[in-house]
């Protein structure tokens, strides 16, 4: 197997509590260089990608879930587009998660997201996904105390049971600071072709940023397990939180190491 590709240095190391501020959002800490030159070690890597993907669907065994989450216009969107740059549709899958409908706030908080979970083969990203049943819900008061509590526990318990049936589980919040959220959101009222993104309620949300960084401290600290790590990817620079995301979606599929079946004739 090839040597790693750094990812280490972006992991949430288990069993410590996580405090964002001590992490700049601005670090291009590790990158191969500046702007360029760090895009230029792109197209290696979207190779590599699409190949060990290309492995991963032959095989049929095993699958990937890369977990999306981020303060609004933290880079979910851009990320998704990122990623699959060059891998083949087939065999890639996109869920993104909204306000529960009435139907999915009749089940538990984990039934929707258990339905959309990665097939054998099968690359799945979640933009946003089962936290935001620990985020959002919590700023808002959506649910007691005790029941986001108590949902730290479940979610391992979920996410353990996914990985127990051959998924990998890969967890990333893009870390952007408030003036850079400032900055995307104004650029997205002033372009007519990302005006569409822009929602008044992001507005009232960033009025809770405080509240949604403690909220996110405490998820990935109460989350970030041996079996469903969590990684903190500074995001302020678009082109190095691309040139990360690749890297540690890389190490995660080279340690998988799939395989190409034996032809069966
Ligand atoms: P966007 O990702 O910008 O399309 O926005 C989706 C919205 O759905 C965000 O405001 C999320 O906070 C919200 N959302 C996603 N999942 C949940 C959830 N489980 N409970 C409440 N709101 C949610
Ligand atoms: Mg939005």
């Amino acid at each position: 197997m090839k040597p790693g590709l750094g990812s280490d240095r972006w992991r949430v190391e288990p069993g410590r509590h996580l405090d964002l501020a001590t992490r700049d959002p601005g670090s291009t800490d590790g990158a191969p260089g500046g702007h360029a030159e760090t895009d230029a070690a792109l197209p290696a890597l979207h190779e590599e990608l699409a190949h060990l993907q290309d492995r991963l669907w032959a095989e049929a065994r095993r699958s990937l879930l890369v977990v999306l989450q981020a303060m609004d216009a933290g880079g979910k969107d851009g990320t998704v587009s990122h990623v699959f740059r060059g891998v083949n549709p087939q065999g890639t899958r996109v869920a993104a998660f909204k306000e529960p409908t009435n139907i999915e706030l009749e089940h538990d908080f984990l039934w929707r997201v258990h339905q959309v979970a990665p097939r054998a083969g099968e690359i799945a990203v979640f933009n946003r996904s089962h936290y935001e049943d620990v985020l959002v819900t919590r700023v808002h008061e959506l649910i007691t105390k005790a029941t986001w509590k108590a949902r730290y526990g479940h979610i391992n318990s979920f996410e353990s049971l996914l990985v127990d049936g051959g998924t990998t589980i890969v967890k990333l919040f893009l870390h952007i600071s408030k003036e850079e959220q400032h900055k995307r959101l104004d650029a997205r009222l002033d372009d007519p072709t990302k005006r569409w993104k822009f929602r008044p309620a992001d507005l009232v949300e960033r009025e809770h940023w405080d509240e949604y960084q403690v909220a996110y401290e405490d998820a990935i600290s109460k989350t970030a397990t041996d079996h469903a790590p969590w990684y903190v990817i500074p995001a302020n620079h678009k082109w190095y939180r691309n040139w990360a995301v690749s890297c540690i979606l890389i190490d995660n599929l080279r340690g998988m190491d799939p395989q190409y079946p034996e032809p069966t004739v």
